[in-house]
């Protein structure tokens, strides 16, 4: 099987929904934890507008404070015009845009229909570009809208086509509110592979449903060779009713390293994040793998049975 590229996202969609503000200092930490881990893309805040997400009201000075490495792409998350002058200004190596698949929940979450939050997110790749920055576009509520209900397969294949033609790094299926199911996951994968080849299809998948494991099995099944995750499953979207965690990188990281697919993290070292992690938030996440004896075990050990 080929390598798969983990995106880590728990500093920006995993720290959005935290209703206590984390500190900067904290969230390098996070970040430093993750690239020590071995993390090599990260998505690290968003300009968005600060009154509404308080929790990137640092975007700036998390940027200011990233580890300069040439072996590490930092990504922020942009909604509009603005955000991508700002992020531009920072000097951050990716802007990742959002269009919205559903034209209820994109007025809700960034008072965009689907048809201008895709325009803008087209804006955004050639602001990056003429920038000599790189730039990718996820299409949100690709598997489902929590207003809408089902999103036709058929809508999602021609938006991506049209964000294709922009020319982002790559075009992502995120299942933002965390209802998508394997079965979809391959369909969807499979045609937005096509419709969009030579560029490659990334997969976001929310663990609301319980189904984000095998969702990111099914999408690399299809052909999508980079996945999102976040350490410990932290995550939500505050504008996503019941939207829970990402699906977590170290649950991702024993799915693949024990089906023999590289990705070049130390899976030791992202559980010890992890479980960091739910000391920084206070809270226990929803990422198993932390909260199960090491497997293989070390030899002459055993781990509880049950
Ligand atoms: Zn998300």
């Amino acid at each position: 099987m080929p390598a798969v590229e983990i995106v880590e996202v728990a500093a920006r969609d995993g720290l959005q929904n935290e209703n206590s503000v984390v500190s900067t200092a904290a969230k390098l930490e996070l970040i430093d934890r993750a690239i020590r881990a071995g993390a090599r893309r990260l998505e690290v805040t968003s300009f968005v507008n600060p009154a509404r997400v308080p929790q990137m009201a640092d975007a700036e000075a998390v940027v200011a404070g990233l580890p300069r490495r040439d072996d590490v792409t930092y990504i922020a998350l942009v909604l509009n015009r603005r955000g991508a002058e700002r992020a531009l200004a920072s000097g951050v190596d990716e802007l990742g845009a959002v269009c919205v698949a559903s034209d209820t929940f994109g007025i809700r979450n960034q008072g965009q229909t689907a048809a201008e939050s895709l325009a803008v997110a087209c804006e955004t790749v050639a602001l990056a570009r003429a920038a000599g920055r790189a730039a990718q576009i996820t299409i949100a509520t690709a598997f489902g809208c929590p207003f809408e209900g089902e999103v036709p397969i058929d809508r999602v294949v021609e938006m991506a086509k049209r964000a294709a033609d922009a020319q982002p790094r790559e075009v992502a299926l995120a299942d933002t509110i965390g209802v998508a199911v394997p079965a979809q996951v391959t369909e969807a994968v499979t045609l937005v592979a096509e419709a969009i080849a030579p560029l490659p299809v990334r997969a976001h998948f929310h663990d609301t449903r319980n189904t984000a494991i095998a969702n990111v099995w099914a999408a690399i099944g299809a052909g999508a060779r980079v996945i999102d995750a976040a350490l410990g499953g932290l995550g939500g979207c505050p504008f996503a009713p019941g939207a829970s965690g990402n699906v977590a990188t170290e649950d991702v990281l024993y799915l693949l390293d024990r089906s023999g697919i590289a990705t070049g993290y130390d899976r030791t070292l992202a559980i010890d994040t992890a479980s960091w992690l739910t000391g920084l938030i206070g809270r226990d996440l929803s990422g198993k793998v932390r909260c199960a004896p090491p497997f293989p075990p070390a030899h002459g050990e055993a781990g509880p049975r049950g």
